[in-house]
């Protein structure tokens, strides 16, 4: 690991002035990426900044109903909050379902959505990646590609997004607040990050400097039925193959609102939108399902290891849907 300077903020103001002040700054949450990346050298910090003192810790009930959860608020903390479970099961779902319970104890919101994709060449420096090293070259396209992308994939990277987080984000809609040099903004999360192109280097929206300092959930749906259906390899402490989460508002069988996003096979969070306009309006059964999983995978397009991955999706999808009828309130 390289020798870095180090420095603890203790406002969001001073977080973003401690990162302008020296080139290659990044900062530190949890560690539960970064130390690792670091470790690895993938990542190649000047600066950490510790932000774990700024004020980032509540979730809170915003008049119009919507949910803020400060960045700092810890996974583990945020998928046993009383209004997460209860308005935002699915989010809770998705949490669980991830990493380990010392992990999530660490890990938090903002650095959830900032992880790095876990493509073994990405992680290898002595691999070529057009993320990690633009220009490179991509060796997992004609490499060991078994936990690659199948969907928003390019000729210049197939990397996975691996939060199972996310996944939820996406299907509830979510906006992300954030703090930089020129002041706040907000960005849709669905805009948040990138498709790689040909410039997967380029993963996010976030400028220089720029924090993210809160995620509020768009107000819930009620009544509601919600699943989280996560594939892997073996039944814990792993990433998704492929995951799907399913939001259902049902009337009498009938579905009255659908939301479905994908994990583990795209190489950002992955929100179905013609899935969920089939679904909407049909009465909640398998066929139903099965439509809206083969439309969700329409265009995935299977590497030389992983056309099993479609096969998967699928199955989760229709599970995650069945699920959610199941559940329903
Ligand atoms: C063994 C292991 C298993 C895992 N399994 C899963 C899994 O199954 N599913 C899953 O979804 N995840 C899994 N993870 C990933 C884990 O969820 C992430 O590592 C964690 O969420 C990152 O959060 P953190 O606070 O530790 O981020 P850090 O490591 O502190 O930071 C990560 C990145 O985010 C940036 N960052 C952090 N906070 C902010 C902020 N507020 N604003 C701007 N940038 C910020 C940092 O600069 C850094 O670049 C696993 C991790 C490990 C180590």
């Amino acid at each position: 690991m390289r020798p870095f300077a180090f420095s603890r903020a203790d406002s969001i103001e001073s977080a973003v002035q401690h990162y302008q002040a020296e080139p290659h700054s990044t900062f530190v949450a949890g560690g539960t990426t970064l130390l690792d990346l670091a470790k690895l050298d993938v990542m190649r910090p000047s600066r950490v900044i510790d932000i774990n003192d700024l004020p980032l810790k509540e979730v809170e009930r915003l008049e119009d109903d919507r949910l803020r959860i400060g960045a700092l608020v810890t996974n583990a903390n945020l998928a046993r909050h009383p209004d997460v479970k209860q308005d935002y099961p699915l989010l809770a779902q998705a949490i669980m379902a991830g990493a380990s319970t010392q992990v999530r104890n660490m890990a938090t919101t903002g650095g959830n959505i900032m992880q790095r994709t876990r493509c073994p060449y990405f992680r290898d420096v002595a691999a070529a990646c057009n993320k990690r090293a633009p220009g490179s070259g991509c060796d997992a396209i004609d490499g060991i590609n078994r936990m690659h992308a199948v969907l928003g994939g390019s000729e210049s990277c197939v990397a996975v997004h691996p939060s199972d987080m996310c996944v939820a984000l996406a299907a509830i809609g979510a906006t992300l607040t954030l703090q930089g040099p020129d002041g706040e903004r907000e960005i849709d999360f669905a805009d948040f990050h990138y498709l790689p192109g040909t410039t997967p280097h380029r993963e996010h929206a976030l400028g220089e400097g720029e924090l993210i300092v809160a995620v509020t959930l768009d107000p819930p749906l009620r009544p509601l039925g919600t699943a989280y259906t996560k594939l892997r390899d073996r039944a814990s402490y792993e990433f998704a193959l492929a995951s799907a989460g399913a939001m259902l508002s049902l009337d009498d069988g009938m579905i009255g609102e659908a939301r479905l996003a994908l994990g583990g096979v795209a190489t950002r969070p992955w929100r179905c939108h013609e899935a969920e306009s089939l679904l909407v309006g049909r009465r909640a059964d398998e066929a139903a399902f099965k439509e809206a999983a083969d439309t969700a995978l329409a265009e995935a397009k299977p590497l030389s290891h992983n056309a099993f991955k479609i096969t998967l999706a699928r199955q989760a999808i229709v599970r995650a849907l069945r699920d959610a009828r199941e559940r329903h309130s």
